[in-house]
């Protein structure tokens, strides 16, 4: 197995493969004002084994497109879907994020929880928007400082690895220059990061390094979740997601 293919192995099993919570997407889906309308077309991009997409088509009338490059993710979404009588309402879509589909102007919502870093935020939210139809709704979660300063590792660390991460203000002001208003904004509490994703993650080292054999590879991804964690552990008063829910406004 190549690293790619052990990190899908290490995440599949996961409820989520980022952090979030239901009731974050449903905090999210209130400030959408979405709620009530009927027949929406919504897609959740990056939607990995569908922590989101199955919210969304709980609480709202939709067909929901889940779109992931990985078909190992939207196989779990299936099942679950399957599982929770949603499958009616949720159609997979292996594909990226860089090349979607959709028509011009066809969607009603397009939802994207910790998924969009993978193309850019700035990047994303302007390949998007001409998918969505006029007033149509963008709800992302994206890496977002949390203060005006942070602490030198912390800042290092995170523009190494991802030189977009800035404040809301910043990632608000992206927002309204690339046409969109934006409705709300929340940062997710800690616990979708520690309950819901880091420590479920952390009770799958042991079965996962042991399915691996202990591999070197197995390891070195282990390590890499296990430094992770620990820094997000002793900086989340910092950094964490941010949830933007913005409409598109007229051209
Ligand atoms: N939204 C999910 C998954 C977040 S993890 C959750 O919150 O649980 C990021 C997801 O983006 C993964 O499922 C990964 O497979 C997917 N991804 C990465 N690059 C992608 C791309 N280019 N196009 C589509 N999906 C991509």
């Amino acid at each position: 197995m190549d690293d790619l293919e052990l990190l899908i192995d290490l995440h599949r099993d996961g409820e989520r493969q980022g952090p979030g919570g239901a009731d974050e997407t449903r905090l999210a889906i209130a400030l959408s004002g979405l709620a009530g309308a009927k027949g929406l077309k919504v897609a959740d991009i990056g939607c990995g084994s569908g922590a989101s997409t199955l919210v969304l088509a709980q609480e709202l009338d939709a067909s929901i497109t889940a779109v992931d490059l990985l078909p190992d993710f939207l196989a779990r979404l299936e099942k679950s879907a399957e599982r929770m009588g949603l499958a009616g309402r949720i159609e997979t879509l292996a594909t990226s994020m860089e090349a979607l589909p959709f028509e011009d102007q066809s969607l009603d919502a397009i939802w994207s929880e910790g998924a969009i870093y993978n193309m850019g935020f700035e990047t994303g939210i302007r390949a998007w928007r001409r998918f969505l139809k006029p007033e149509g709704i963008l709800a992302v979660s994206e890496l977002t400082w949390l203060t005006h300063a942070r602490p030198a590792p912390l800042e290092r660390h995170w523009t190494q690895e991802y030189a977009e991460v800035g404040t809301a203000s910043a990632k608000i002001a992206v927002l309204e220059a690339n046409g969109y208003s934006l409705l709300g904004y929340f940062a997710l509490p800690k616990r979708c990061w520690t309950d819901s994703y880091y420590r479920p993650l952390q009770e799958r080292f042991a079965a996962f390094l042991s399915r691996h054999g202990h591999s070197a590879a197995a390891q070195a991804i282990v390590e890499s979740e296990a430094k992770e964690i620990a820094l997000y552990e002793r900086y989340s008063d910092f950094v964490g997601y941010g949830y933007y829910v913005a409409r598109r406004t007229p051209d």
